[in-house]
């Protein structure tokens, strides 16, 4: 097959017109066109009047080995590359010990996903409920604040993007085409088609639900086993080899190959590693606000005219801005068409993130609006990054009324220095709900110097941005991982043989899609070392 790559026609254009830039394209006449796919939509909107949509197709012709020879070279057509996966092992007839992934996020979920089709039967470890359950605690503490510590938006089946955006899109490079194989697997467990080819695709919570179910059963089916309410405090490590591990209610687990995908809020589990000397550094990550507009504004100024086109959906941004003071501020995890969530872990403290249904239309977009964080602004400790977390939650509970309020102010108001005293044209999404408050007091000087200078170059970018009504609601602090549980170019822990660090909370991944491909990694890594070990 042949790929054609940056094929651009206007937003409305008609199915023939697809053909005919192939034709045009490869300069081939209609009958020598056998058949084509889509690889990939994306669209270029920095022209609001002339948007145009950008398509990479896979192309069959009666003659591909000639047309690429005749086009050898040519930057834009090439021969398809083989993106299907290949199993890097396959497990012996006996297993000694079977493998174990802790935590099914993402992350834990294709590495137990592809631990279980290579025939390793893996068993997997989740401290929260399956998602049904744990679905009842989270929209049971939005609704009536009564917080399960173990089950909620960060802890229980599907990790902490069961109950999100559902982007499934990273930037991270992928030579071997792992991100495909991800996307193939979720088609499988019932997400739209779609995903395969747009830039962008996304699958909203419901649907994610669903889906992580299926995946359960498909790992089940081929012999792993998935435990729910299984914690692991301790781990077993006898000359630097991990051994086994002890659940919270004191079982006790052999194995000498152990998968970490415990995601960035395992704040317990990241100090009893620490504990037992598995290596760890302190690392960057963000904290800042979630801001919110009406949709409608974001569409505008986006998209214009064509605001609405169901091509486009519910208009995104990106944004990032240098500040005077050395920081960096940037929009984080943009949720067009959907609602501030309240995702703590932890009793006593407020935090947020943002949700959305497939079909983005609720009233609002929210996005994080981040600043930069350094170890060097919490010198001292691996896990310092994670006491400075937990001060801002501290603090943003208390500045929310001590009732899992989050603390809220008017960009307007915010600006200026002053309170916010009653609301505008933006009603805030976040549940349970909103303290009207000044917000200059929920982060240090700092950050809140950065935002200031960056939220009014935002809005020279999306007009509207810095509206007066706009609604800033804190505090975001779980953008990524304090931590970084190093490994080798094995993939295991740098001084903990058998251990297997990966996804966001090791510091691997940002993102359900990152944290997803780096499980595949550890998944055949594992499957090496084992079958190198028997
Ligand atoms: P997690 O998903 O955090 O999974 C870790 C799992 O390990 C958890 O289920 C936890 O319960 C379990 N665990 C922790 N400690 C232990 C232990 N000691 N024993 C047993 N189990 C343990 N990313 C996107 O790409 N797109 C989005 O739209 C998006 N929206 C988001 C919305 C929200 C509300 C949140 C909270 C996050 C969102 N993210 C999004 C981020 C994304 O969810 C994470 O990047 C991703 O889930 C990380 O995957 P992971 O598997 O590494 O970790």
């Amino acid at each position: 097959m042949i790929r054609l790559t940056n094929i651009k026609l206007p937003l409305d254009h008609d199915d023939a017109a697809l053909t005919s830039a192939i034709l045009t394209t490869l300069e081939i006449s209609a009958d020598q066109l056998q058949s084509f796919e889509v690889h990939r939509r994306g669209y270029d909107a920095r022209k609001k009047s002339s948007i145009v949509l950008i398509y990479t197709l896979d192309v069959q012709t009666c003659q591909d080995a000639a047309l690429l020879e005749k086009f050898a070279g040519h930057q834009l057509i090439k021969a398809t590359p083989d993106m299907t996966y290949q199993y890097v092992a396959q497990a012996p007839a006996v297993l000694a010990e079977r493998p174990v992934v802790i935590g099914f996020g993402p992350c834990g979920l294709l590495a137990g996903l592809v631990l279980a089709q290579m025939g390793y039967r893996p068993i997997i470890l989740e401290r929260g409920k399956e998602v049904r359950e744990r679905t009842k605690d989270t929209f049971g503490f939005w609704r009536k604040k009564v917080l399960n510590t173990e089950s909620n938006v960060q802890f229980g089946e599907g990790g902490a993007g069961t109950f999100s955006d559902g982007k499934l899109y990273s930037q991270i490079k992928d030579p071997k085409h792992y991100g495909r194989k991800v996307l193939s697997e979720f088609v499988s467990a019932g997400a739209p088609d779609e995903i395969m080819y747009v830039s962008k695709p996304h699958i909203g919570t419901f649907r994610l639900v669903t889906m992580v179910e299926k995946m359960r059963a498909r790992i089940i089916e081929l012999g792993g086993e998935i435990r729910f309410s299984a914690r692991v405090d301790d781990l077993q490590i006898e000359d630097g080899q991990v051994t086994g591990l002890t659940l919270a209610d004191g079982e006790q687990i052999r194995s000498k190959h152990i998968g970490l995908a415990v995601g960035h809020s395992a704040r317990d589990t990241f100090q009893m590693l620490y504990d037992k000397n598995v290596y760890m550094e302190a690392k960057p990550f963000s904290v800042g606000f979630r801001i919110e507009h009406q949709q409608s504004l974001i569409d505008e100024a986006r998209f214009g005219d064509n605001a609405g086109n169901e091509i486009l959906g519910a208009a995104d941004y990106k944004l990032v801005h240098h500040c005077k003071n050395g920081r960096s501020v940037y929009s984080f995890c943009m949720c067009p068409g959907g609602t501030v969530v309240a995702a703590t872990s932890e009793e006593n403290r407020v935090v947020t993130n943002g949700m959305s249904q497939y079909s983005r239309n609720e009233r609002n977009a929210n996005s994080a609006v981040v600043v930069g964080i350094d170890p060097s602004d919490y010198p001292g400790h691996p896990l310092a990054g994670v006491e400075f977390q937990r001060q801002l939650e501290s603090l943003a509970y208390e500045l929310g009324g001590a009732n899992y309020d989050a603390p809220a102010q008017k960009v307007g108001d915010f600006l200026k220095g002053v309170s916010s005293e009653q609301l505008g044209s933006v009603e805030p999404s976040f549940k349970p709900g909103i303290k009207l408050t000044d917000l200059s007091q929920a982060l240090p000087e700092f950050c809140i110097e950065a935002l200031r200078e960056a939220i009014p170059a935002f809005n020279r970018k999306i007009r509207g941005f810095a509206l007066e009504d706009a609604i800033l609601t804190g505090i975001e602090t779980r953008t990524s991982s304090p931590v970084n549980i190093k490994r080798g170019d094995d993939l295991q822990s740098l001084n903990t043989r058998g251990l297997f660090p990966a996804g966001e909370g090791a510091g691997y991944a940002g993102g359900i899609m990152s944290a997803a491909i780096d499980g595949i990694r550890i998944a055949e890594a594992m499957a090496l070392s084992i079958n190198n070990s028997q």
